[in-house]
């Protein structure tokens, strides 16, 4: 019970409606003892009046003690009612009904000051009656000496009433919780059957059924806004699959065309029993070229599963992002000499920075290899990193023949590439024929990814005609602690 929010809640509900009812009845006890108290005394007090009237009468008519109050008692008619009436002494000179009840102990009496009227609860001792008395001590004329006039009435009755009262609500209140608690456990499986739909629905959805979501019946209350969140997840799961299952599938498919022109090359040549070494070496030739495809491609995965795989993976140190970018353009000029082409370095800021120096070099690296890759003969590739309050920002520019409209939403996508070549000999198939080798299409999914791992971004600032320039802004402030969802600017 205690393991289900069903029986919690219930357990909750009756707690509560318990104690607040136990409350409100002790409370209605409490005030309908005083009201039945107060009623009581009330009607002790007027017929005290009334007896104390009529003493006075009969003194003033006899002249005696003794007399007026035997007759004052006689002439009252009062059921229920017990009546006294003492000397100033506490010497008792008339009671009704006869037979030396005395109503009243003498310390009693003799507390009650002149012209005071106290009530007192008396027990008489008498099968467990209690008795409720007021007792008057008044000086009345001719001679005003002081009389002690003392009226009871038994509490029996009214306790009994009480008795009854308090006996309803014994009954009532348990009653009242067991009901609330019927009711509470029903209310529960209501309020709660929607949590059990949703759950059995979310235990049925599984990586082959990803697209099913659970049905929201109102999407502004808490269970429609659960439902909401939680459909919210599956879909970026599901696009994080489709995007994991669309990334294996082009991986294979790079994979296997390097295998397939290895296992081409050595079935032709192992087709014939002999062959000429020239032969021979061009078909070794073949492998050597695809096999270094295939490290190439290898390589790139490792690297962007580094970059995927967060923080954790990043071997951070000091280190000059300059530095750094001079090495990566020296590397990248021996590249460029073989067709001519230029590069100029503009600009470069003295840059300290703490980060990952292997991930950020490759960075540059792959926008300076493809800046001279895809640039024709005698072009030129501009390098500028400059520096701002939060940001280092390097552009790699270059004046190729840009990349086709409709290809740069994609250029950062794993495995896309605009101008595809030939795996075999390195030509360019629908790009610029000025193309040196072929690229695994993962070179600018990796920069970025090493770019946002360090709390930056790498965009493509604009691509035509006069050529393309990408930006990568990285936080001066350690990347670590820089968050991926500040606004970056250019
Ligand atoms: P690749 O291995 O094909 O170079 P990248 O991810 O580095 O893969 O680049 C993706 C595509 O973007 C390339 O195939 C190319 O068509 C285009 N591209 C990248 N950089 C440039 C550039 N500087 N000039 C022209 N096209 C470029």
């Amino acid at each position: 019970m205690f393991n289900s929010v069903r029986g919690r809640l219930t357990l909750w509900y009756v707690g509560i409606l318990t104690l607040l009812l136990l409350t409100f009845s002790a409370g209605v006890y409490t005030v309908l003892r005083r009201n039945f108290m107060e009623r009581v005394d009330g009607v002790l007090r007027s017929v005290s009046d009334v007896t104390i009237s009529s003493l006075e009468r009969e003194l003033s008519e006899t002249g005696m003690d003794e007399l007026a109050a035997r007759d004052t008692v006689k002439a009252l008619h009062a059921p229920d009612h017990t009546f006294a009436i003492f000397d100033e002494t506490g010497d008792l000179l008339a009671e009704r009904p006869m037979g030396g009840q005395t109503l009243i102990s003498q310390a009693d009496l003799r507390s009650v000051k002149a012209g005071e009227s106290r009530v007192f609860t008396v027990p008489t001792g008498d099968g467990g009656e209690v008795r409720r008395v007021v007792v008057n001590r008044v000086a009345l004329a001719p001679m005003q000496r002081q009389y002690l006039v003392v009226i009871g009435r038994s509490l029996t009755p009214l306790l009994g009433e009480l008795a009854a009262d308090r006996g309803v609500l014994f009954v009532a209140v348990p009653m009242a919780a067991l009901l609330a608690g019927i009711a509470g456990w029903f209310l529960a499986r209501k309020s709660l059957e929607p949590v059990l739909i949703m759950s059995a629905q979310a235990h049925r959805i599984g990586v082959e059924n990803l697209d099913e979501r659970i049905a929201v019946r109102n999407s502004r209350d808490e269970l429609g806004q659960l439902a909401a969140t939680f459909n919210n997840l599956l879909s970026r799961l599901a696009s994080a699959f489709q995007l994991q299952r669309r990334f294996m599938a082009d991986a294979s498919h790079e994979l296997r065309t390097p295998i397939s022109v290895i296992r081409t090359t050595a079935a032709v040549t192992l087709s014939r029993d002999h062959r000429s070494e020239p032969e021979y070496r061009n078909a070794m030739g073949i492998v050597d070229a695809q096999a270094r495809r295939l490290t190439r491609i290898v390589e790139d995965m490792l690297r962007l599963a580094r970059a995927d795989s967060g923080h954790a993976s990043l071997r951070q140190k000091h280190f000059h992002l300059d530095e750094a970018l001079l090495e990566a353009v020296q590397a990248a000029v021996v590249l460029a000499s073989e067709k001519e082409i230029r590069i100029a370095v503009e600009d470069v800021a003295e840059a300290p920075f703490y980060g990952d120096e292997d991930l950020l070099r490759q960075m540059m690296m792959n926008l300076l290899d493809n800046a001279v890759k895809y640039t024709q003969a005698r072009g030129e590739v501009r390098v500028a990193l400059t520096v701002n309050d939060a940001y280092y920002t390097i552009r790699v520019a270059d004046n190729g023949p840009g990349i086709p409209l409709e290809a740069q939403p994609h250029i950062f996508e794993r495995f896309y590439r605009a101008a595809r070549l030939d795996p075999e000999d390195g030509q360019n198939r629908l790009g610029p024929s000025a193309v040196r080798g072929a690229g695994s299409g993962l070179g600018l999914a990796i920069a970025r990814g090493i770019a946002e791992i360090h709390g930056g971004t790498l965009r493509l600032e604009r691509s035509g005609a006069s050529g393309s320039l990408f930006v990568t802004a990285l936080p001066r402030a350690s990347s670590v602690t820089a968050s991926k969802d500040e606004p970056i600017p250019a």
